[in-house]
């Protein structure tokens, strides 16, 4: 009993994954049981087509449990005949024992119970046709049930009013709890594959704003962010920067060296830069810095700290290290130019850094 908690608590929280093969194990289990009881009920009480109808009701559930033995994965065909047991059996108790009994309700709580699992089959088309089917040929069987029960007399007459109200009371409860449940698990299905869905879109966008080598945001994300920082009528500096002599770095060392430089650098410039602005990786070594609320002081100490750390740092791969520099081309942003304008500012005080010597800043 505890184990069976655990593992509904486990299914609720989404640590355990609502397969197929565990949703048609629970409920091919839980209808199961309920006919064993029915089984003992109608013993009991001698009410013996019945009791036939549920001994073979137990073994159509048997047999519904070795389509799923092994590898084997019989959905639709362990749908067809549930549905069809729930429905003949419901039918022929009502018939049998009368209206009161409250075997009907069954034909109602397998609706939705359809829906749920047609939804989740792996069927690509028809699932919606042949669930909508069920609810309707169900709403046929249930007035055809009440017509039935209404105009003729039970089969079996049991004179035992506690035994039909226990029944009544018994089989509405069996109907709710598997309303309850299916819907439960329906509604922590969905939550558990929005969750899922929100976590593959923040992979998909970061996929799509950032630069895979790097780790820096790429080109159109800057792009993004420009447009805002204009928008928001901010002021705000440029620092465009370049590698100093980087294509001698690539062949003395090898591009991955290379590579493990561009790495070093994106991340003493994020380091430097975080929560006042954003990096990007603007083209092949060069680096796009948006500083927001910049003085030409604030923006100009950031790059100074950039140049220094980057100057200062060893960059290592397979026992062999290097140190380089980069030039760095400050411009603010005037507050009414195009920011094209701006972004060739940056790039012109760049120029005149790699002009004067390189592993510089030019404001
Ligand atoms: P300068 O000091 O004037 O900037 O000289 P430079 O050699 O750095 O010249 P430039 O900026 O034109 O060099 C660009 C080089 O950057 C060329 C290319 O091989 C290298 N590069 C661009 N992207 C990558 C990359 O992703 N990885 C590596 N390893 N190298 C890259
Ligand atoms: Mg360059
Ligand atoms: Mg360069």
């Amino acid at each position: 009993m505890k184990k069976g908690m655990n593992k509904l608590k486990d299914v609720l929280t989404g640590k355990i994954l609502i397969t197929n093969r565990l949703k048609f194990h629970a409920l091919i289990g839980s209808i199961a049981s309920v006919h064993v009881l029915l089984l003992v009920i109608f013993a009991v009480f001698k009410v013996w087509p019945l009791f036939i109808f549920n001994i073979f009701s137990v073994f159509t559930y048997a047999m519904c449990f070795w389509l799923m033995w092994g590898e084997r994965e019989h959905y639709l065909m362990i749908y067809f005949i549930t549905y069809a047991e729930v429905l003949l059996h419901s039918f022929a108790a009502t018939i049998c024992l009368g209206w009161k009994f409250g075997f009907a309700q069954y034909i109602i709580a397998i609706i939705p119970v359809c829906f749920y699992i047609c939804y989740t089959l792996d069927i690509r088309r028809k699932k919606f046709t042949i669930a909508t089917m069920s609810a309707v040929f169900s709403a046929v069987a249930f007035l055809a049930c009440k017509f039935l029960s209404f105009f003729g007399d039970p089969l079996v007459e049991i004179d035992n009013i506690a035994l039909e109200l226990s029944l009544y009371v018994f089989n509405s409860l069996c109907a709710f709890v598997f309303l309850i449940l299916f819907s439960l698990v329906f509604v922590f299905e969905m939550k558990l594959s929005s969750n899922q869905l929100r976590h593959q879109n923040a992979i998909l966008d970061k996929l799509a704003s950032t630069d895979p080598l790097t780790g820096l945001y790429n080109r159109r994300s800057m792009d993004i962010f420009l447009n805002q920082a204009v928008e928001s009528a901010s002021s705000f500096a440029l620092i465009m920067c370049d590698i100093d002599n980087f294509k001698s770095v690539n062949d003395t060392y090898g591009h991955d060296f290379g590579d493990v430089v561009l790495k070093g650098i994106a991340r003493i410039t994020s380091d430097q830069v975080k929560g006042q602005g954003y990096v990007c990786r603007w083209g092949g070594e060069e680096i796009l810095i948006l500083i927001n609320n910049a003085s030409e002081e604030s923006s100009f100490r950031i790059a100074e700290n950039i140049r220094r750390n980057v100057a200062n740092r060893v960059f290592e791969l397979n026992d062999k290290w290097i140190h380089c520099s980069l030039t760095l081309g400050v411009a603010l942003y005037d507050g009414k130019e195009p920011v094209e304008d701006t972004i060739t500012r940056a790039d012109y005080n760049l120029y005149c850094g790699k002009r004067n010597g390189k592993n510089a800043v030019v404001l």
